[in-house]
């Protein structure tokens, strides 16, 4: 691991000038902030159960997730948008313990063909599950992660109005709460092969701007980005830096999420997040708390992050194909 991160950051300190010659994302960006608003409280609401794993309330999620996706005329990458795995898991039982058994989960796939030629596609992720009911309460995580899948299906909205150069997959990953089994299943069986899969943006926690600021992690392993986030930033509705990508401990976001499969893979990637919040992982990570206004913000920062990234994705695919022969 810490001899990837040396290699990855040695690579590029060059860095990808930022697009200067089409129109901001901010003109272009194209979602509905009334639907968003309203996915955002129903994926949240008492109904979803807290989306817990394998739960009723984990189905009705993925279904309107699912029904988002065909209104929107979005289709799966073959024949279904589930993809069910069985996950074992994530720790070694320690000395003395049984090992916990095996659980059933289902990833959300769907897929965006971009209009050039290029296999290449930007792999948009965000976990779809919680933590369900603990003692009879509902913990309903607006924040973690309604709010980013929510934020996916804006990038989706936008890109099925104003097609991707390059393939989009849109991924709702299952069991991120539970040792990240959505995306150790995605790494190991995916959908298309990870030799075109040129950058993950992965949201997880993007609507409790309680400080006002939404947080790019990721950079320090792949400097190159650094000016295409810095691009979007200079224009973003909210305050977007870059950091928690390097030091100990939680001020380092990079195995926190999902992104981490990709990162162990040598995929470069972006994570968006807000910082913990004292309703994070507790009942009241609800809809009520999130400031709207700053969270359709956050989703516009989130669309221009990926229109960005999409108009420069063969030099980001060039630059993660120059770290591997290095
Ligand atoms: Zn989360």
């Amino acid at each position: 691991m810490t001899r990837v991160k040396t290699i990855l950051s040695s690579a590029f300190a060059i860095g990808i000038a930022a697009c200067t010659t089409q129109p901001t994302a901010t003109e272009t960006a194209s979602f509905s902030p009334e639907t968003t608003i309203g996915l955002l409280q129903t994926l949240s609401s008492d109904e979803m159960e807290g989306r817990g794993i394998g739960s009723e309330g984990s189905a009705k999620a993925r279904a309107m997730i699912i029904d988002r996706l065909e209104t929107l005329g979005i289709g799966p990458v073959g024949e279904s948008f589930e993809y069910p795995f069985t996950y074992g898991p994530f720790r070694p039982p320690a000395e003395g313990e049984e090992p916990a058994p095996d659980k059933d989960a289902i990833n959300v796939i769907a897929k965006i063909p971009g209009s050039s030629e290029s296999d290449l596609a930007m792999v948009v992720t965000a976990h779809y599950d919680h933590v369900g009911i603990i003692d009879g309460e509902i913990y309903n995580g607006t924040d973690d992660n309604a709010s980013g899948v929510v934020a996916t299906l804006a990038i989706a909205e936008h890109f099925a109005a104003n097609p991707p150069a390059y393939d989009v997959l849109l991924v709702f990953f299952d069991a991120e709460e539970d040792g990240f089994g959505g995306a150790r299943d995605f790494i190991e069986n995916p959908p298309v092969p990870l030799e075109t899969m040129a950058l993950n943006l992965n949201f997880d926690m993007v609507s409790r701007g309680d400080n006002g600021l939404l947080w790019a992690s990721g950079t320090h392993h792949w400097p190159g980005l650094v000016p295409l986030v810095d691009d979007v930033a200079a224009t973003a509705p909210v305050t977007l830096r870059r950091g928690f990508d390097t030091g100990n401990n939680r001020d380092d976001w990079t195995l926190l999420s999902d992104h981490r499969v990709f990162f162990q893979s040598g995929i470069p990637h972006i994570y968006f997040g807000v910082e913990d919040h004292p309703d994070y992982h507790t009942p009241r990570d609800d809809f009520e708390l999130v400031d709207q206004d700053w969270f359709l913000g956050s989703v516009e920062t989130l669309i221009m992050v990926a229109e960005t990234m999409d108009e420069d994705l063969d030099e980001i695919f060039a630059m993660r194909q120059a770290a591997l022969q290095d």
